[in-house]
């Protein structure tokens, strides 16, 4: 059986290694337009700040390992520009060489991830100007920053987030554009004013409502033009966003973002083609609708369920429920279900609980608060989602709340949790247990 698998880092790699396991009869392709594999992009934002000494520490397995120890025919700069779904075939060129190329496959996986979105807008040429996706891009962002005192981070979603903090706590000015009105947008209005205050705290210039216009320089960029004004800086890191990478994908059924929609065994609407990863549809069990959450979570695990059914196996891929964290100075950020937005498109009444908890018992020392929103189901009780903004023990309770979550639990069922307590963990009553112990309907 020939095997070709497009992209070769989070999705690709583990679909790659379930079918050199599984199956012995498969021959298996990567084609790979870039010269790196597998490696931790979450981990990139802190190569900036040195708790990652360098971007290749992020690698988990590199190119050889993967030909010689588990026989994989995995080729570097090899840019797929279309497939041909009929004679089943895929083509493309080679990067450098700029010699074309085609293979034959009898099952094809897309796993080509997303690109981050740069926007079309004047002098975007100008040297000095970053995403942070890539170990090359990091090198270079790497090469330029010890020349630079200023940094203008576009974007203030997790990436965004993210480098703010590493960038800061790297001893450089940092100024902060956000399009929109509240930081991390996708969480609700009530827990975001935390965020701004953080950034804020830790000497953050933050810019709310200002649209990006154009830059301003003549090779390396100088300023940031908003529609606000004029802003001087010597280096941009943009993080507005993620494209899935299927432009080369024709024919195919895909969500309104270009990602490529699959079904719970990984296949597209093409027969022989599976797809996983940022470049594929992630079906969202809360809402039963086909979402697009591009989370290295999710892509390992849609890979890893792509190459068992590619090796035999009758794997399904049981969805997502929206589960994200992350670290932000002294704040940890938690998110789980559907927001207010999301939640205003179900065909149900969603209740909104709003509460500030402890992290441990009230009386132990360095106890913290934590914020947090819950949503439910007014008729059927069923839980919606949770977001939770606090200093220590965010992550256990995004965690529980997700698993009962992925359970279809009841508000007021998330008393029956049998938690782990004791004073230095928790309060007697968890905090995620504070809003149905109150507000939780009695028989
Ligand atoms: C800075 C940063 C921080 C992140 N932090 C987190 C986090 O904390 N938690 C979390 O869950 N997720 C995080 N993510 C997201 C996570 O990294 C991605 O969801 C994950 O890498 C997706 O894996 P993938 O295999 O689908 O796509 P990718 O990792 O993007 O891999 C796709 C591969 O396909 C190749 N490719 C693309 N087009 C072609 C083509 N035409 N021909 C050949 N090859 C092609 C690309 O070069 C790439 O190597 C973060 C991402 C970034 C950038």
């Amino acid at each position: 059986m020939k095997v070709v698998i497009i992209g070769g880092d989070a999705a690709g790699m583990s679909a790659a290694m379930e079918i050199v396991r599984n199956n012995k009869a498969a021959h298996v392709v990567v084609l790979e337009k870039g010269e790196v594999y597998s490696y931790g992009q979450c981990g990139l934002p802190y190569v900036i700040n040195g708790k990652v000494p360098h971007p290749e520490d992020l690698i988990a397995r590199d190119v050889e390992e993967f030909r010689s120890k588990y026989g994989i025919d995995a080729r570097i700069f090899h840019e797929v520009t279309a497939v041909d779904t009929k004679l089943q075939k895929v083509s493309g060129i080679d990067v450098n060489s700029k010699e074309p190329f085609e293979f034959i496959y009898d099952k094809l996986l897309i796993a080509t991830g997303a690109s981050p979105t740069m926007p079309k807008i004047e002098n975007a040429h100008l040297k000095g100007i970053h995403t942070v996706k890539t170990i090359p891009q990091m090198n270079e962002l790497m090469e330029q920053l010890p020349n630079v005192k200023h940094v203008t981070v576009i974007g203030g979603g997790y990436i965004g987030l993210e480098v703010v903090e590493t960038v800061r706590e790297r001893g450089l000015d940092v100024r902060l554009i956000q399009r929109g009105s509240t930081l991390m947008s996708i969480l609700d209005t009530q827990l975001t004013d935390i965020i701004y205050e953080e950034a804020v705290k830790n000497g953050v210039e933050v810019l709310l409502n200002e649209d990006t216009v154009g830059y301003e320089g003549t090779e390396f960029v100088e300023a940031v033009r908003t529609n606000s004004g004029v802003h001087k800086t010597d280096l941009v890191i943009v993080a507005t966003g993620v494209r899935p990478n299927t432009q080369f994908a024709q024919g195919f059924a895909k969500l309104e973002n270009g990602a490529l929609i699959v079904n719970e065994k990984m296949e597209t609407s093409i027969a022989n083609v599976y797809a996983a990863g940022d470049c594929a549809s992630h079906f969202n069990r809360v809402n039963q609708k086909d979402d697009y959450l591009p989370l290295g979570t999710t892509a390992n695990k849609q890979g890893r369920i792509a190459g068992l059914n590619i090796a035999g196996f009758n794997q399904k891929f049981r969805g997502i429920v929206g589960t994200s964290i992350l670290k932000f100075f002294d704040l940890h950020i938690g998110m789980t279900g559907l927001n207010n937005e999301a939640a205003d498109r179900l065909n149900a009444l969603v209740e909104a609980y709003v509460m500030e908890v402890n992290d441990i018992a009230s009386y132990y020392p360095n106890v913290q608060p934590m914020k947090l929103r819950m949503l439910v189901e007014q008729q059927s009780r069923k839980l919606v989602g949770l977001q939770i903004v606090g200093k220590h023990g965010v992550d256990k309770r995004i965690d529980v709340f997700a698993t009962a979550l992925y359970n279809e639990m009841t508000f007021e069922e998330l008393l029956d949790l049998d938690l782990a307590y004791a004073p230095p963990f928790s309060g007697v009553w968890d905090g995620i247990m504070q809003a149905p112990k109150r507000y939780g309907k009695k028989e």
